[in-house]
């Protein structure tokens, strides 16, 4: 059984907050960036929504981190969002499992080796069950992933389908949806999958996850095929290695497109993360972990010391000399 990625999630959100703290960044949490603060087309700050009623921060640079491109939509981006039929992909609550045997379940895929690839399966028993009427899952496997503690898995198998991560109505929906399928997962499991038999649920994210909602239109818009075929660009900053992974918008089935070997440079305006300059074959790609933590980063790193356009004369020059060191493990 693998793990994507291996990471400790507390610690992690403990580190994190360490970092910040230790560069002496000015940081503020409970606050929901509502609004942009413009003079003549030019984003001078943003607003913030807050318990202590609305914020206004003014800004040189505004980087918009909200993975929907709250802000950038706000400035005036254009943007695109879903596949040409207008569904996105669905929306899944991960959970934790504990109490879970590794070798039990181990055993049954020696057994099964059928049954179990990677990080998915359990074909043969999902239908079992679904036939039983004991499950009702949009989907028709089991997608869980190895934790760094022995004894637990997170889980990937929720799906809530035909619904955006822009509708306040659709969230609270899948919100409700996705809590009751977790609890049959986790039921399923228990019942009907060797290694969990003395397993329970311990915790869901925080909110339900959204895979994708908007897109930006950018200068360019990565294709399929640049993905696929490797394309190399003059202006990359950043390099996936990941198939492009899409979660079928209308039901069952996942598509794993993978692309030729060399990885891909994946090319993006000055915006960060999954909402990067990409169609919706791609979004499968650029909007993954690896890929939204690289881009957002050179994001960030192109603040400081101060502003540079992308498109100016200085910045290729700059790219060159900082971009590597900034990059080393990626790039
Ligand atoms: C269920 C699921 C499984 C996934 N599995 C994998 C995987 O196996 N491997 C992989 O590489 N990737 C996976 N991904 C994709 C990966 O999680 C995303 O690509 C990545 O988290 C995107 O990072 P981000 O920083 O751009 O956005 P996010 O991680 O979405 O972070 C955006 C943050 O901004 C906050 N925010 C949003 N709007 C506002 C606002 N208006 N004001 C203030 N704050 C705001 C949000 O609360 C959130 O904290 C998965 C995604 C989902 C949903």
């Amino acid at each position: 059984m693998q793990a994507y990625p291996p990471a400790h999630d507390e610690r992690l959100q403990d580190v994190t907050l360490d970092l910040l703290n230790e560069a002496g960044v000015r940081f503020l949490l409970h606050a929901f960036a509502s609004g942009v603060l413009s003079k003549g087309g030019k984003v001078e700050g943003a607003i913030f929504e807050t318990k202590s009623g609305p914020v206004a921060i003014r800004a040189k640079v505004v980087v918009d981190c909200t993975g929907d491109a709250d802000m950038a939509v706000q400035a005036g981006a254009p943007f695109e969002m879903g596949r040409a039929d207008g569904l996105a992909q669905p929306m899944t609550l991960m959970f934790r499992m504990v109490e879970f045997n590794r070798m039990g379940f181990e055993e049954y895929v020696k057994k099964n080796p059928s049954q179990w690839r990677g990080v998915h399966g359990l074909w043969d028993l999902v239908r079992e069950a679904t036939r039983a009427g004991e499950l009702e899952l949009p989907r028709e496997d089991i997608l869980f992933f190895a934790t760094p503690h022995e004894h637990e898995v997170s889980v990937n198998s929720t799906r809530v389908t035909r619904v955006l991560g822009t509708d306040v109505w659709d969230l609270t929906y899948a919100e409700c949806a996705s809590r009751r399928q977790m609890l049959q997962i986790a039921e399923f499991l228990r019942r009907y999958v060797p290694g969990f038999e003395r397993s329970y649920a311990v915790q869901s994210g925080v909110n339900v996850g959204v895979r994708e909602t908007r897109r930006i239109i950018g200068e360019y818009q990565l294709t399929a095929d640049d993905v696929l075929s490797a394309r190399k660009f003059e202006d990359a900053i950043a390099r996936g290695s990941y198939p492009v992974d899409i979660h079928n918008p209308a039901g069952s089935g996942t598509v794993l497109k993978r692309q030729k070997r060399g990885g891909r440079l994946v090319r993006t305006a000055r915006v960060d993360g999954s909402f990067n300059v990409a169609d919706f074959d791609p979004i499968g790609l650029t909007g993954i972990q690896e890929n939204c933590t690289t881009s957002g980063s050179y994001s960030a790193s192109t603040c400081k010391p101060r502003w540079m356009s992308p498109r100016s004369p200085q910045f290729s020059k700059w790219k060159r000399w900082k971009v590597p060191k900034c990059f080393a493990s990626v790039w």
